[in-house]
């Protein structure tokens, strides 16, 4: 069976904040980590909430996934009903990053950019998506990770516990292992250093105080731009003693015997290797997006979220692991046939549509930008659009709501989409 070893907790307002709207919470089996945001000290408050919410912590009887992503959603509408009651608290909101030592796995649930990792055999594996604008376009192969550390929203969020009444969350389950280190932490760590620096901070500080000290010292001594929060904590068969030391709490967790081990459970999320960086090629054949542009409207593009605007991010490794493009295997000239017939009618209807459609979004410095054609990039970097015109209007700059509408990448004629730059140049939309 396995139990908490040893844990490590530590945050800090950074070099440049004037306060920490981070939060966490560690009561082992259960740890939080939520980073606030929000104008006055609403931040502060809805991370608080977020935190509190799991202070019961859960039975672990049933489904700890389950139960997490029920707190979750609790905190989600205190904080939610709260941000309606007073108009000082009006959109705040908060990451959440929790994990639950489980008698054989680790049940997360997670909502924003917080993440979490797992240090296992010298490799740190990511267990959480962000949910921010540029991390889903990257997901979705529309966006390589050398554009978003230029993107002009990098630092939108698209999904936190607040802003909205009813809110998304991400859970699941990882086989958990003994020896296995756990790492929560805020953004305010992962825009500092990258991966490959937490990595090394892990492996050459064997007691966890130190290795998370030395995280914080590191996301500072990089500019520490934002509040960093760190959680740590290590995992170990009953029986064995713990670590010289060590602070944790000595939980015992669970009855089962210590699971054999095996692979993250890949079936919705990719455990991602952090190995020295090796950068991810844009995944050939994927739809593209035009430098710095939005996603185009549909299920992909988040609710009305208040952005965060934060500090822009530190240029970081990437951990996006590249996506091969595989041409099916024809097994006959019969096939081959079949395919070039249809990508003759996907290449015609692509020229005629390139003809006769617009989209707007922004260029590569963020202006709001005219593209003529369709937003879609076939196999060999083959663009199916065209610069039109580039307004002297940077989208940083449009009000958050009409921003999600204008650069939703809908088709327009070119009067339409004439007409919409002219009313946005002339300060028209809203
Ligand atoms: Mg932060």
């Amino acid at each position: 069976m396995l139990r908490v070893a040893e844990q490590y907790t530590g945050t800090d307002t950074g070099r440049q904040r004037r306060a920490n709207e981070d939060a966490l919470l560690a009561r082992a089996p259960l740890f939080v980590v939520a980073d606030g945001m929000g104008g006055a000290q609403a931040g502060e408050v809805a991370s608080q909430i977020a935190v509190e919410a799991f202070q019961p912590g859960i039975s672990g009887s049933g489904e700890p996934e389950r139960e997490l992503a029920e707190l979750a959603r609790a905190a989600n509408e205190r904080i939610h009903e709260l941000s309606h009651s007073n108009a000082e608290q009006a959109g705040m909101g908060t990451t959440l990053t929790a994990v639950y030592v489980g008698e054989q796995e680790v049940a997360i649930a997670h909502v924003g950019d917080s993440r979490a990792y797992c240090l296992r055999d010298g490799k740190l594996l990511r267990l959480t998506d962000d949910h921010t604008l540029v991390d889903e376009l990257m997901r979705q192969g529309r966006l390589t990770p050398e554009e978003a550390v230029e993107h002009p929203q990098r630092s939108v969020i698209t999904r936190a516990l607040g802003p909205e009444g009813a809110v998304d969350i991400d859970t699941r389950s990882f086989r958990a292992r003994a020896d296995d280190v756990y790492l929560l932490c805020s953004d305010g760590l992962t825009t500092m250093i990258s991966e490959e620096q937490i990595l090394t901070a892990l492996l050459t500080h064997p007691r966890l105080h130190d290795a998370g000290e030395s995280l914080i010292r590191a996301a500072n001594d990089a500019g520490g731009r934002d509040n960093v929060t760190v959680v740590l904590l290590r995992l170990e068969e009953v029986g064995v003693a713990g670590p010289d030391g060590s602070d944790s709490e000595q939980t015992v967790i669970g009855m089962a015997p210590v699971s054999p081990p095996l692979e993250a459970d890949t079936a919705t999320h990719a455990a991602i290797a952090v190995v020295p960086a090796t950068e991810a090629p844009a995944a050939a054949g994927a739809p593209a997006t035009p430098e710095g542009s939005p996603p185009a409207s549909g299920t992909t593009t988040p609710p009305a979220l208040p952005a965060r605007r934060r500090m822009p991010r530190a240029p970081r490794p990437s951990t996006a692991k590249p996506r091969r493009w595989r041409l099916p295997r024809l097994r006959s000239l019969g096939a081959l046939a079949i395919t070039l017939v249809v990508l003759g009618f996907i290449a015609a209807g692509a020229y005629l549509a390139w003809q006769s459609v617009y989209f707007i979004g922004t260029n590569g410095r963020g202006l709001v930008t005219v593209y003529e054609g369709v937003p879609l990039q076939l196999p060999g970097g083959v663009n199916l659009y065209t610069r039109k015109y580039v307004s002297g209007v940077s989208a940083a700059t449009v009000p958050p709501a009409r921003r999600k509408t204008l650069l939703n990448h809908h088709l327009h004629s070119e009067g339409d989409a004439a007409s919409l730059i002219r009313s946005l140049e002339l300060g028209q939309l809203e």
